[in-house]
């Protein structure tokens, strides 16, 4: 018998960081009193016409070219006509025929390509609220949307949640959107089928609801089974929209699948085309910054990072810019993550900072003081919480450990005479015999005490090695 194959597309529709709505000016903020951000324009009131938001273009724009995509120097407005009582002008303005990008593409981890189709704009429905009664709030209604389609090239749910966690790392870098799904700016559609690898394609069905990556998965995975299950009862897969349930981890049918003709599309007449310069595309590509996805993979491929390291110093565009610029001035790569990773988001979550308030260059000479083993790692610590105080910011950390003594001591002359004279400290003679006597552990204690006289600043290694020297002396195995 042959195995079913799922296959899955997406259609994710993306909130635009814009700072007014699509085709009116009323401001695109989420979370505001119900109803105090609507106008005529968005609550579709007869003769009130749409005015066309640049800013959510050019997001549009941003979007197609970070995902490889190409910008439709000519794209249009259409129509999409049905009634619900979020949409009070009876259609959604969105692109059905000439889209703003088309045919892009995303390559996740393993190098398999995923397709996209297109990504156009339209504007989204107010929210109902269903209380006692039932409620629409009308300021989401007409905010911009990009809605992203991609080919059915899924497979699995892993396949899925990677290639959601790149479109998000890199609509957040860019400002595109705050792709905060528990919020709903940003909303993923799953289609998904199933069939047998020597049998053709399914009947698909479509999900929505899902409130995180993880339920995505979830939903994924029930749904297949749910889809396997009808077709071994000898069943058959119905095309309908399924409302995903977190609780209980199933979903619901919610009502047939519409076709595209049942909208009954046309071009809007009230918008013009949108034309666009290849001068105006080729300077948005010009400012397009490295992704965070493809950072991460540099820093794996070229920096010897581990994934976990490049994914976390890339969750932050202001970490990442920082950690670059480090790397550039010292060129100790394993060095500065681990400190940026052990230290400096340390500090920042105590103390609330979003953004790193030291300078690369002085980081990047302190990381590489540790590494030299001029400072001790602790002490490293201790002269980087300086740097993060308003007294500290400028200081040179070179000149700070020196001016406070913080420096390793590696001499051996030092650390000879530091160890010689612990050995003769009547404190620590019980100590001494102990070790001569052939309890080794005691030379822990002794090392304690070298340690302190030096002010906790002798080169562990150094110390080791010569208290060692002057023990075995002691010992009479080294004839002077
Ligand atoms: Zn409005
Ligand atoms: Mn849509």
């Amino acid at each position: 018998m042959s195995y079913y194959e799922t296959i899955v597309g997406l259609e994710i529709h993306v909130e635009l960081l814009t700072k007014t709505k699509l085709f009116c000016q009323c401001p695109n903020v989420f979370g505001d009193e119900p109803n105090t951000n609507k106008c005529p324009r968005c609550e579709g009131l007869p003769g009130a016409l749409p005015v066309l938001n640049k800013e959510a273009v050019e997001l549009a724009i941003k979007a197609g070219l970070a995902l490889n995509c190409e910008i439709n120097p000519e794209s249009r407005f259409d129509r999409k006509n049905y009634f619900y009582p979020d949409l009070p002008k009876g259609y959604q303005i969105t692109q059905f025929y000439e889209p703003v990008c088309r045919n892009g593409v995303v390559t996740l981890k393993s190098g398999k390509k995923i397709e996209i189709r297109e990504i156009h704009l339209e504007d989204d429905a107010a929210k109902l609220v269903h209380a006692d009664k039932l409620f629409v709030d009308y300021n989401r209604c007409g905010v911009p949307l990009i809605e992203i389609v991609t080919s059915p090239d899924f497979r699995t749910p892993d396949e899925v949640t990677e290639f959601l966690e790149i479109l998000r790392r890199a609509f957040q870098a860019l400002k595109i959107s705050d792709c905060k799904i528990e919020q709903g700016s940003m909303r993923v559609d799953v289609n998904l089928s199933v069939h047998k690898a020597d049998e053709t394609l399914g009947t698909r069905t479509e999900m929505k609801n899902m409130a995180s990556f993880k339920a995505i998965s979830r939903a994924v995975m029930s749904e297949t089974a749910r889809q396997i299950e009808v077709l071994e009862n000898g069943g058959t897969v119905i095309q309908e929209t399924r409302r995903w349930s977190e609780d209980e981890g199933v979903s619901y049918r919610m009502r047939d699948k519409e076709d595209y003709h049942d909208y009954k599309y046309f071009p809007e007449p009230d918008l013009e085309a949108v034309i666009l310069d290849k001068s105006y595309i080729d300077k948005l590509r010009d400012e397009l910054i490295e992704l965070p996805h493809e950072k991460a993979k540099r820093y794996i491929s070229q920096y010897g990072l581990t994934e976990y390291e490049a994914n976390i110093l890339t969750s932050l565009t202001e970490i990442s810019v920082f950690y670059d610029k480090t790397v550039e001035y010292n060129n100790l790569c394993k060095d500065n993550c681990n400190f940026i990773l052990t230290h400096v988001l340390k500090i920042m979550n105590e103390q609330g900072l979003k953004d790193i308030p030291v300078s690369p260059l002085a980081f990047s000479r302190l990381v590489k003081m540790v590494h030299e083993n001029v400072i001790s790692n602790a002490t490293g610590r201790e002269i980087l919480l300086v740097m993060f105080s308003d007294e500290g910011r400028d200081i040179d950390p070179m000149e700070y450990a020196e001016t406070n003594g913080l420096l390793i001591v590696s001499d051996d002359g030092v650390v000879r005479d530091a160890v010689r004279s612990v050995l003769v400290n009547p404190s620590c003679k019980k100590a001494l015999d102990d070790y001569l006597k052939g309890n080794t552990k005691s030379a822990g204690f002794l090392m304690g005490q070298v340690m302190r006289a030096l002010g906790g600043k002798g080169d562990p290694s150094v110390v080791r090695r010569i208290m060692n020297d002057e023990l075995e002396k002691l010992n009479g195995n080294v004839e002077e």
